[in-house]
């Protein structure tokens, strides 16, 4: 069960929907707003090559005939919703998943090459595009960086062999990782590249030799991601675990970052890492000892917690959700072989509350 769902407000929406076409007035209206604030973009794409155990997002393990159709039914929105953002530019773009360097150069070529014309970004946009470390080939972040990438995203989660096992990602390793650092950073990307970690999988211990790891490699930013602390069933002794081992990394972190070059950017004030953040993230500090801009889009940068109403994501791709106007408007038509058809689809909207944490803004996590 994710936040949407947990929380008050929300339930109470479940009936109401939009059309493909209502959905469409709503951004056109919204965009020629000169009041409206900054138009986030979001792309899901919901395949992985294999399922990670602790995993909660809406993915399913690659068919190589659902890709392609997945390709089309993207395409068929993107040249649906064009025309509604034609002069409003985006100030981030997040291709997220799922694993979407599933896609082959050719599926990545035919989606964002008609994507980036479709749709204007302002010139400092961030655009960056997830990869598990198996996933990164030279040939792929040639063909994203020329597609106007400026940033990549890497999951890590771990550099432990025996966690790597347990989390049902035995096909990564120390090196695999250390192979696709060195492509990412032969790529050069203007915004550099993020490795994610997870917390609370496997202890403190191990969280801790993941960041030296993770370090070492010198990506631009580290995010330790902190395990869903309310997965269905979860039992009370594990949240208490979870709880002692984030206090504990909370107060550690910060000393083992600093010592390896890495400094804590604070999320809307905060001093401190926080155990009830959803993730903590880290930016290298350059030669003259400040730390890189913080470069994540939309997600926990100026202004999307508190100012959701003022901050609207565009979302493409099954179960991703857009944000407008406070609420959440989901295409929840995940079958396999059903296309885009604007005549025919309708969205579920759910009213957020006014306060929410940035965890699920991005992710596709609706059942
Ligand atoms: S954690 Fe990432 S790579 Fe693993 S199944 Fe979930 S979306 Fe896929």
């Amino acid at each position: 069960m994710n936040p949407c769902q947990r929380r008050g407000g929300v339930a109470q929406d479940r009936a109401a929907r939009l059309s493909a076409r209502g959905v469409k007035e709503e951004w056109t209206r919204l965009v020629s707003d000169r009041a409206a604030g900054k138009l986030h973009a979001y792309v899901h794409i919901p395949f992985c090559a294999r399922r990670c155990v602790y995993c909660h997002h809406h993915t399913q393990t690659l068919q190589r005939g659902a890709l392609q159709a997945y390709c089309g039914r993207l395409l068929s929105q993107v040249r649906f919703y064009e025309d509604a953002f034609s002069r409003t530019p985006i100030s981030s773009l997040f291709v997220g998943g799922g694993t979407p360097a599933v896609l082959s150069c050719r599926q990545i070529e035919a989606v964002f090459s008609c994507y980036m014309a479709a749709f204007p970004f302002r010139d400092d946009a961030v655009r960056t595009f997830e990869f598990t470390p198996g996933t990164v080939e030279a040939e792929k972040v040639r063909l994203l960086r020329q597609l106007g990438f400026s940033r990549v995203s890497m999951g890590v989660q771990t550099f432990g062999a025996a966690t790597l096992q347990a989390m049902n990602r035995g096909d990564q390793s120390p090196r695999s990782v250390s192979r696709a650092a060195d492509i990412l950073h032969r790529a050069g990307f203007p915004h550099g590249f993020n490795l994610d970690l997870l917390a609370g999988f496997s202890g403190v211990e191990d969280a801790l030799t993941s960041f030296e790891s993770a370090a070492r490699l010198e990506p631009s930013q580290i995010t330790v991601n902190l395990l869903d602390r309310h997965p269905d069933g979860a039992r009370k002794e594990n949240l208490v675990r979870l709880h002692d081992d984030f206090i504990e990394l909370a107060e550690k972190l910060p000393s083992l970052a600093a010592d390896l070059g890495y400094g804590f950017r604070p999320v809307l004030g905060a001093l401190r890492l926080l155990p009830t953040d959803p993730d903590w993230t880290f930016s290298r500090r350059g030669a003259d000892g400040r730390l890189a801009p913080h470069m994540y889009g939309w997600r926990d940068t100026d202004d999307v917690r508190p100012l959701r109403r003022r901050n609207s994501v565009f979302a493409i791709g099954h179960s991703a959700r857009s944000y407008l106007l406070g609420r959440a408007i989901i295409w929840e038509d995940t079958k396999a072989g059903n296309g885009f058809d604007p005549e025919s689809c309708s969205y579920a909207v759910r009213r957020l509350p006014f306060l929410r944490c940035g965890r699920d803004i991005y992710s596709a996590n609706f059942p």
